[in-house]
Formats: C-alpha cells, sequence, structure tokens
C-alpha cells in the first residue's frame, strides 16, 4: 500500500509545474565555494525562534537575522515547546514532508500552506496571497526563485511579504530540474538565490523545494550544507490543466483523498489560486483543520539514508 502511495506521490512530482518555461541561466556567476553562514551560535529564546547572531567563516563579520515570531492565533490548537516550536516535519524527503505535533495537548488536524514560482514574472500575485492569508491569520512559506527577483519589482514583492511576516524559502534560481545537475551547479542554483533572499530579508532562509520535485543525493548534501530543510508535498493542483480555475481549485482542494492531518499543501503564484484561497481558507476550518504557522515547525536535517541513496 505505502509503495503505491509513493508511486502516486512521485508521479505528482513528475508533473508539478510542468506548464513552467524552460529558463535560461541568469547572468549571475556560479559560485564555487559555499559561504554559508554556520550555525554554532544559533540562539533561541522562548516562544520566539530564528533569533540568529553567527559569523561568517570569511570575513569574521556577525550577520544579525531578525526575530522572528509566530503570528497567528495558534494558542488554542498548538502548544509550543522551550524552544518555541510545536511541530515536527517529516525529515525524509522522498515522501511529502509532512507535519506533526512535538508537543501533546496539540492538534493534530493540522496542515501546511506552501506557495511556489514566487513573485512570478511579469505578474505576480504574491503580494495578494499575502494580505489574503493575513486577513485571515494564516501563515505560509513563499519559495521564490532567483530569476524572478532580478528585477526591483521582484525583489520589492519579496520584502514586502517577508515584512508581513511569512517565511521565504528557495525554489531554486532558473526553476531546473535540480536530478540533472552536478553538485556545483545545485550549489550555485540554491547559493545565488539563498543570496539574494538575505540580502532582502536580512533573515536565514531554511525552506527549500526542488521544482517538479526532483532532485538526487547531490541535492539532499547541497541542501544540508547550506541548511535548507527540503521539502516536497502532499498534494496541489493548480498547475494541472482542470484546476486552473478559482472555482475548481477550491472544490478538489477542500474534497481530494489526498486531504488528511499533517498535509504540505502546495500552491503557487497564480491568479486562480488567488481566487480561490478564501474558500480554501473557509472550507478547511469548515472540516476542523488548522493551518499552522511555519516558524512553529522545528527544522530538521534531511535524512541521506533513505531509499538507497546512501
Ligand atoms: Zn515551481
Amino acid at each position: 500500500m505505502l509503495k503505491i502511495v509513493v508511486i502516486i506521490v512521485m508521479l505528482l512530482f513528475v508533473t508539478a509545474c510542468q506548464e513552467e518555461e524552460a529558463v535560461t541561466r541568469l547572468s549571475i556567476e556560479p559560485v564555487h565555494e559555499s559561504v554559508a553562514p554556520e550555525n554554532d551560535n544559533n540562539q533561541i529564546m522562548g516562544g520566539i525562534n530564528h533569533v540568529e547572531i553567527v559569523q561568517n567563516d570569511t570575513s569574521g563579520e556577525l550577520w544579525g537575522y531578525q526575530p522572528r515570531q509566530a503570528w497567528t492565533k495558534f494558542d488554542h490548537y498548538a502548544t509550543v515547546n522551550e524552544e518555541g516550536f510545536a511541530y515536527n516535519i517529516f525529515n525524509d524527503p522522498d515522501i511529502s514532508s509532512e507535519i506533526s505535533p512535538i508537543t501533546e495537548g496539540s492538534d493534530e488536524r493540522i496542515l501546511f500552506f506552501t506557495f511556489d514560482d514566487a513573485p512570478q514574472a511579469p505578474d505576480s500575485y504574491a503580494l495578494q496571497m499575502a494580505e489574503t492569508l493575513k486577513a485571515y491569520d494564516v501563515n505560509a512559506v513563499f519559495l521564490v526563485n532567483g530569476m524572478y527577483m532580478e528585477s526591483e519589482e521582484g525583489r520589492e514583492i519579496t520584502r514586502k511579504v517577508h515584512e508581513m511576516g511569512f517565511e521565504i524559502g528557495n525554489h531554486t534560481t532558473t526553476h531546473s530540474d535540480m536530478s540533472e545537475l552536478s553538485y556545483e551547479d545545485q550549489l550555485w542554483e540554491l547559493q545565488v538565490t539563498n543570496d539574494m533572499i538575505e540580502e532582502i530579508t536580512n533573515d536565514r532562509v531554511r525552506w527549500f523545494r526542488p521544482p517538479y520535485g526532483l532532485y538526487n543525493l547531490d541535492t539532499v548534501l547541497v541542501a544540508n550544507e547550506l541548511g535548507l530543510q527540503l521539502i516536497t508535498w502532499t498534494f496541489g493542483y493548480d498547475w494541472q490543466d482542470d484546476y486552473l480555475d478559482g472555482n475548481a481549485l477550491a472544490e478538489i482542494s477542500l474534497t481530494t483523498d489526498y486531504l488528511h492531518p499533517g498535509a504540505n499543501i502546495l500552491m503557487h503564484d497564480r491568479p486562480w489560486t488567488l481566487e480561490a484561497l478564501p474558500r480554501i481558507i473557509e472550507g478547511y476550518r469548515e472540516q476542523g483543520y488548522h493551518i499552522v504557522d511555519p516558524y512553529l515547525i522545528q527544522h530538521q536535517e534531511n535524512s541521506t539514508v533513505i531509499h538507497g541513496l546512501e
């Protein structure tokens, strides 16, 4: 049974983002050396995570990151531990990166919202999506592509979405199939976009989703080197021909057989997704689900001891 589920999930991965055009590499030079700051001095305070003061290996400068705190009203369904986290994420990226409560007293009927391909040029809806989510007291992760942040407009959208309290994740620089790239090129894909995000947000990046859900062992190793949580997803429909419409998308999102506690739900920076969001949020809440604040999810090292990868 598990095998069948895995195969179905893998099929969903392969078809994800299929309509997206291939893109040419940006003019940014590849980096061949990791400059990711180490995380040894990570400070975590009660209820607040992501307070990080770390030293840059090469320059010795101190990097400052903003204190990040969950801002949704989660107290009635989640209990945080002393480090400020309420949820674990399943760290085997080959399954579906679902979440589960760490602490007793947390409701298990939870969902995790993630948005890819932001801020998609030429017409990004990421800002309106963030405003809609905020109006519903829903937090989420927006995963961006470096190619969309070459423009001042793209950087501005990313900055504003982050300022509103949303975490910005890495969806690679050129939206390439990582499994076809060398270790060095994969490092470039993630490092360039990480650097852009950190410059724009002054916040550490911790989420990474490989385009199309495709990756290999090198991807996992690069993600671990950069301290990125590699995530896939449970289900998503907004790139499939039958669901490029707000009503159809809301309907399938609320009725799909893949909907279950812990699900990691993939959506994109698209107009019909923006249109469907209110109905999706209200519908999940009517079914008793809570959409978790990503700041409550504990980061883990991605497992390499899976499915013969090591
Ligand atoms: Zn994508």
